[in-house]
């Protein structure tokens, strides 16, 4: 019998914890896995008592769903996600839905979609951000793909995400093809770039300011009732206070190597070829791989000197506030490239993507939820075609005010030899962005010495000339 509104086929954490959710907003959800064991496990443990009924087989699964079916995929990225395309299609009729929520590549997504759209099946990619706990009790859901199936699945959507505001649910149509995966990407390289910017915060607080745990721990914790107020800084405070069973705290003894998954460095990559500054996320992604040099980075550091000046002798509260003030305006920089690649791709794929509406679906439930993201989606509702972030009244503003302590943080910093990846290549990125002329000039008069590659006049626009510089021949 037709019963189920959904079925979700992937039991491991992501996929139990939002069977549960849509459970809990009374929608009937049919369970299925490869390994097929682990239905009935989940069945008589985890949905234990809800109204979550299972399959053995992905015929029994569609079987029993209403039409048109909707089925979300929740499996490893990849091959799994074709394989299992490939067994439902004979089973399913035009209009039904495939849904895939794991963190598929976005062109992986856009030639599902195409593929699917010819057989008559609505595909979507949704990112889906915010974890285990998201997944159980909010996440944010950023779905793209094929715009019909939207009417058939944004209540369920709507209903399990989390809600900000008044209730607003954090998340909404993102656009065609692979949008929904591509706007998860970049949300995943916004993280990075956030991780990165507290913790050359926190380097600095250690070593420039000599601050101890406990202290570090207050500061982020009075910051997270700023401009700041972020999940991120609230738990940054958590960890720093944290201690090990013996008493001390736990922080200093992780060590210094960060792992990584790849979606930062699938965003610098498409920053890359689509020709985009994204310089914040490209860096906090080769912080990472710089971090994860530790045997060289010990030898290293008994080797290579640096500055005779390793002492702060400034007002150290004043400099805790302008530390404050660099990352914010750090942070803005980053959102304002984030928001830059978005653009870009929209225009590279056609896609038509409401930015206000991104703002709004990482506004909640998601890493990089903040009170932040808010002023970005006003920012996009005073003007839905904003060029850029910066150039928004109330960014532009908070960055001018934030710009002589992001200034003095990083020469300070720079003294004394703390590296700073993020906070720098974010104040290079506002001072170029801000120059009407760059040096680029004499890279196109090197280009044209060597190669003959023509250049411009700035008195005569698209006048591209060659000039033989040496005088030869
Ligand atoms: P996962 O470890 O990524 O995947 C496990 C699931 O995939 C199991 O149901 C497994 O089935 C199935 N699977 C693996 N290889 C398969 C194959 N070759 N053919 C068919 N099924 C296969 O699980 P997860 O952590 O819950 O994540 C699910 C998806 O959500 C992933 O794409 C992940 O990247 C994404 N995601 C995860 C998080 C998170 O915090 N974990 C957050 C956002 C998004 P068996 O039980 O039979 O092995």
């Amino acid at each position: 019998m037709a019963e189920a509104d959904i079925a979700l086929i992937g039991l491991a954490v992501m996929g139990q914890n939002l069977i549960l959710n849509m459970n809990d907003h009374g929608f009937v959800v049919c369970a299925f896995n490869r390994t097929v064991s682990k239905v009935d496990d989940f069945l008589a443990n985890e949905a234990k008592g809800t109204k979550v009924i299972g399959a053995h087989s992905l015929e029994e699964m569609v079987s029993k769903l209403k039409k048109p079916r909707r089925i979300i995929l929740l499996v490893k990225a990849g091959n799994a996600v074709d394989d299992f395309i490939n067994k439902l299609v004979p089973l399913l009729e035009t209009g039904d839905i495939i849904i895939d929520g794991g963190n598929s590549e976005y062109r992986d997504t856009t030639r599902r979609c195409k593929e699917l759209m010819k057989k008559g099946i609505l595909f979507v990619g949704s990112g889906v951000s915010g974890g285990e706990e998201g997944a159980r009790y909010g996440p944010s859901l950023m779905p793209g793909g094929a715009k019909e199936a939207w009417p058939h699945i944004k209540t369920i959507f709507q209903s399990i995400a989390a809600k900000v505001g008044s209730g607003e649910p954090c998340c909404d149509w993102v656009g065609d093809e692979g949008a929904g995966h591509f706007v998860k990407m970049v949300h995943n390289g916004i993280e990075y770039g956030d991780m990165q910017l507290i913790c050359e915060a926190y380097h600095l607080m250690k070593d420039v300011v000599g601050m101890e745990h406990d202290e570090m721990s207050k500061v982020f914790q009075e910051w997270n009732k700023t401009e700041l107020d972020s999940f991120l800084i609230e738990i940054t405070a958590n960890i720093l206070k944290f201690k090990d069973s013996d008493g001390k705290y736990l922080l200093p003894k992780i060590k210094d190597s960060a792992g990584q998954k790849g979606t930062g460095k699938w965003t610098a990559i498409s920053a890359l070829e689509y020709g985009v500054p994204v310089t914040l996320i490209g860096e906090a992604v080769f912080a990472r791989c710089l971090s994860s040099l530790k045997e060289e980075r010990v030898q290293a550091s008994k080797l290579l000197k640096g500055p005779k000046v390793t002492q702060f002798s400034g007002d150290k509260k004043a400099f805790l506030e302008d530390i404050r003030k660099a990352l914010y305006a750090s942070k803005i920089i980053s959102y304002a490239q984030g928001f830059m690649l978005l653009r870009q791709a929209a225009k590279e794929f056609g896609w038509t993507l409401n930015y206000g509406g991104i703002a709004l679906m990482w506004r909640g439930g998601c890493i990089i939820r903040s009170v932040f993201l808010g002023k970005i989606k006003d920012a996009f509702d005073r003007n839905p075609e904003l060029q850029n972030l910066l150039l928004d009244d109330f960014f532009k503003t908070a960055v001018e005010k934030c710009q002589d302590s992001w200034r003095r943080v990083i020469s300070t910093g720079v003294q004394i030899g703390i590296p700073m990846p993020c906070f720098t290549t974010a104040l290079s990125f506002y001072d170029g962005y801000r120059h009407e002329m760059l040096p680029a000039n004499l890279v196109q008069a090197q280009r044209d010495y060597f190669g003959a590659h023509t250049y411009e006049l700035l008195s005569k626009p698209g006048v591209f000339i060659h000039t033989n510089w040496t005088g030869h021949g």
